[in-house]
C-alpha cells in the first residue's frame, strides 16, 4: 500500500499542541500527508515541540478553509467519531480499514477526517464521509484525545503496510482511466446535477426534500463509483432533463 495516498485531515483543531502531537503520531507510522481545515495558530513553539522530529509535516501541511477543499481529490473519505451517531452511516472498526481500502482500489486517494476537540464533526461534515470509524473504547468514557485517536488509526495503516510488505509484490497493472475511482469533487458535481434534474422534473420538492439527497448520497457512496459510472449517471440525467424540456415545450 502506498502511504502517500492516505491523508489525515484535522478539522478546526483548537490546540496547536494537539496538531504537533498528531504530526508526530503520523510520522512514527510512515504517514506524511496532513491537511488542516481552519486550524488555530499552529506555527507556535508548543506545536513544533510536540511534533518533535515531525516538523516537516507541519511545514508541508495543506491548510484550507473547508473540508470540501481538503478532500476534493479523495475518492474514499472516512470520518471518525467518539460515539455512535443517530444517522445509520456505514460504521467500521479500525481493523476494518484494510477491507475499506482494498474495496476503494489501489489508485484511490483516501482521507481520514478528525473532528474538533470539543464537538467532533458536524452532521454536514459527516455527510461528506462515506464511512465512519469508531475506536471501540469503554462505554461512558469513549472520547480519546485527538492526537491519541490519530495515533491509533495511523497504527492501523502501518499494520496494513507491514502485512502488504510481507507479501510477494507483483507488477501493478495500469488501471484504465474510466475505471479509476471517482474523486469527491466529481461526485459532488454529480449530486448537484442529480438534485437539479430531480427538481426540474418534479421528483424533488425543494420545500419538502424528505432527506432525498442524503439518501441518494448514501446509496451512491455504497456503490463506490468509478469515473465512467459517474458519466453514465450524468448522461442519464442529461437525457431525462432533455425529455422533460421537450414535454414542457410541447405543452
Ligand atoms: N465530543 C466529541 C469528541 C471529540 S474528540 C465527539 O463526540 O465527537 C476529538 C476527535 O478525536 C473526534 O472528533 C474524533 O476525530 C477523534 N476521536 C476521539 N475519540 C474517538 C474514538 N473513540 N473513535 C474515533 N475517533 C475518536
Amino acid at each position: 500500500m502506498d502511504n502517500k495516498k492516505i491523508r489525515f485531515v484535522l478539522v478546526e483543531t483548537s490546540s496547536g499542541g494537539n496538531i504537533g502531537a498528531a504530526a508526530r503520531a503520523m510520522k512514527t507510522m510512515g504517514l506524511s500527508d496532513l491537511a488542516l481545515v481552519n486550524p488555530c495558530e499552529f506555527r507556535t513553539y508548543e506545536c513544533y515541540s510536540r511534533a518533535s522530529g515531525a516538523a516537516e509535516l507541519l511545514d508541508d501541511a495543506l491548510v484550507c478553509d473547508s473540508l470540501e477543499v481538503a478532500i476534493a481529490d479523495c475518492s474514499l473519505v472516512i470520518g471518525t467519531s467518539a460515539r455512535l451517531r443517530t444517522l445509520s452511516w456505514p460504521q467500521i472498526e479500525p481493523h476494518e480499514f484494510e477491507q475499506s481500502f482494498s474495496a476503494a482500489g489501489a489508485d484511490a486517494k483516501i482521507a481520514v477526517v478528525f473532528g474538533r476537540e470539543r464537538s467532533g464533526l458536524t452532521n454536514s461534515e459527516l455527510a461528506l464521509c462515506s464511512q465512519l470509524v469508531v475506536i471501540p473504547s469503554v462505554e461512558g468514557f469513549s472520547s480519546l484525545n485527538i492526537a491519541a485517536a490519530v495515533q491509533v488509526l495511523a497504527y492501523e495503516v502501518r499494520r496494513i503496510s507491514l502485512r502488504a510488505g510481507a507479501q510477494p509484490v507483483s507488477a501493478p497493472e495500469k488501471t484504465p482511466p474510466g475505471e479509476l475511482p471517482a474523486v469527491h469533487e466529481e461526485l459532488e458535481h454529480m449530486y448537484k446535477h442529480l438534485e437539479s434534474t430531480m427538481v426540474n422534473t418534479g421528483y424533488l420538492d425543494p420545500d419538502n426534500p424528505r432527506m432525498m439527497m442524503p439518501r441518494f448520497r448514501r446509496l451512491f457512496n455504497r456503490a463506490g463509483m468509478n469515473r465512467s459510472e459517474v458519466q453514465l449517471i450524468r448522461g442519464l440525467l442529461a437525457s431525462l432533463q432533455k425529455a422533460a424540456n421537450r414535454i414542457k415545450a410541447g405543452s
